[in-house]
């Protein structure tokens, strides 16, 4: 089967969420089974800085957009070692920019414009290259006009005859909601710009287009398939995904088993499995104390947080709980993440007023998330709501217990009393109590807590079980 991939980032060319890594693992992991994948991008200003080579195709696309015709180049090059060819569309007007969506917290005002000219250039793309394509797969809000594209203005053209469209949403929350004007960017005429298509509560709304006019949809767990059709989860859309019910899946993501594993993982002191974490992982705590600065205590609980410092991730019930456990049983916390300057702001305080037990890295450092996954005894994840998450399987994979919310991707992948600790309410009440548990066992059950860590580092999620669904569903809608 011929599948073209579109999306908006992948690691290591860019990245601001789990869709860069879904992006880098999948593709690969469908061409190992046999089929031909290709993946488009926007030539984002960090492509160029990977250092990973890329080739001028030498070829120019030119696409309508409104009343104007922008130019675009394409540019190609592979991950390390993958032989899934990744195409950019260049347009240095649109995508040479510091950040991918927005600048200190503001959207970027021609956002629409920016997507309406990558998904344009993805389809006159496959023209230029002659491509053959059965399954167009798109991702979130940024490449919901794809499936729309295919079906009301470049079906009918021999080439996208017959191509089945697949649109995954990651995260429900983000939208891609513009003023209606922007409708005439698309070139997609007014008569579609209503309740049942692209209009939403007055705006132009990309996502909805992508849940409207692909032939399946997707999303990162069955958890989360199930609750963004209720009103709770749905962030005004579950209408929307309750009519499409029927079309509507949950795959879990895999992780990347290359780039998380503690047996090989180059950023640990002291890598380690399943035969030797009792061992080792003593020594990558140590080294992670030493780097964050906290005293070098083996007998304190080591409690680590990586994360987008956004509300969905329940940052705010972490810092009203931190005190408490600080103060009463001396529990250590590394949070690592960038996000919410409000968060940022609190956690910077906690840090100051608790320098031996907080340690708080506002930036984003891929290996100090590596050695936070290995050097913590638990991991924090009590997150509002999870399309998938990547952390709690990272952690499980690597001995590190997770305390988790009863939300979404989370509730697929952590088993409670088994592999983590789970809890149901966004609640202090409910986050403390979980906590509790997790400490009474880690420091009065030793062998239950390990006999958990044993099991936790059982478990599998490599890409081939997704990719093999994924199959499955493009064979059905062909
Ligand atoms: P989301 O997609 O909602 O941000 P996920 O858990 O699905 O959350 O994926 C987030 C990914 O980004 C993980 O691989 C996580 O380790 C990584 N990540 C997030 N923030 C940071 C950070 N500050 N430093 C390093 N890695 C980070």
């Amino acid at each position: 089967m011929n599948v073209l991939f579109a999306t908006s980032e992948a690691v290591p060319f860019a990245k601001t969420g789990g869709l860069a890594d879904v992006s880098a693992s999948l593709p690969q992991a469908l061409a190992e089974l046999g089929h031909t994948v290709s993946v488009f991008m926007p030539a984002h200003r960090c492509v160029f800085h990977s250092g990973l080579p890329l080739t001028n195709r030498e070829i120019d696309i030119s696409v309508p957009i409104g009343n104007k015709t922008m130019f675009g180049t394409l540019w190609e090059g592979r991950l390390p070692g993958g032989d899934v060819p990744y195409y950019f569309i260049r347009q240095d007007r649109y995508f040479d920019r510091e950040t991918l969506y927005s600048r200190q917290g503001e959207d970027y005002a021609d956002n629409c414009e920016r997507f309406v000219f990558f998904c344009r250039a993805v389809m006159e793309s496959v023209e230029r290259l002659q491509m053959k394509v059965d399954v167009l797969h798109s991702n979130d809000w940024q490449t919901g006009l794809l499936p729309a594209y295919l079906k009301l203005m470049y079906g009918s053209r021999p080439r996208f005859h017959d191509v089945a469209s697949v649109h995954t949403i990651h995260n429900l929350a983000y939208q891609g909601a513009f003023w209606h004007w922007d409708m005439v960017l698309t070139g997609i005429g007014w008569e579609h710009f209503n309740y049942d298509e692209m209009e939403f509560y007055g705006k132009l709304n990309l996502l909805k287009t992508g849940v409207v006019y692909a032939d399946a949809i997707t999303t990162v767990s069955p958890h989360y398939a199930q609750e963004i059709q209720t009103e709770e989860y749905g962030c005004g859309m579950d209408g929307v995904l309750r009519f499409r019910k029927e079309k509507l899946r949950g795959i879990l993501n895999g992780i990347s088993t290359e780039h998380w594993d503690p047996a090989t993982d180059p950023f640990l002191a002291a890598p380690y499995d399943i035969g030797n974490i009792f061992e080792q992982k003593p020594r990558c705590k140590a080294d992670l104390q030493r780097e964050t600065g906290l005293p070098e205590r083996s007998d304190l609980a080591l409690v680590g947080m990586v994360g987008r410092l956004a509300c969905q991730k329940g940052l705010d019930l972490v810092c009203d709980t931190i005190p408490t456990w600080v103060e009463n049983h001396g529990v250590q916390y590394v949070i690592l993440g960038t996000g919410d300057p409000v968060t940022e702001m609190r956690l910077r305080k906690l840090a100051e007023t608790y320098p031996q037990n907080v340690a708080v890295r506002l930036e984003f450092s891929d290996s100090l998330a590596h050695r936070i996954e290995a050097g913590a005894d638990l991991f924090l994840m009590p997150s509002r709501y999870e399309p998938c998450g990547l952390n709690q399987m990272y952690s499980q994979i690597y001995g590190t217990l997770p305390i988790v919310r009863n939300t979404g991707g989370l509730a697929d992948t952590v088993l409670d009393g088994e592999t983590g600790f789970v809890f149901e309410n966004d609640s202090v009440h409910d986050l403390n109590t979980t906590i509790w548990r997790a400490l009474q066992c880690f420091w009065e059950d030793r062998d239950d807590f390990n006999r958990m860590i044993r099991n936790a580092m059982r478990r599998d999620w490599s890409w081939k079980r997704s990719a093999e669904q994924y199959v499955a569903l493009y064979e059905e809608i062909r």
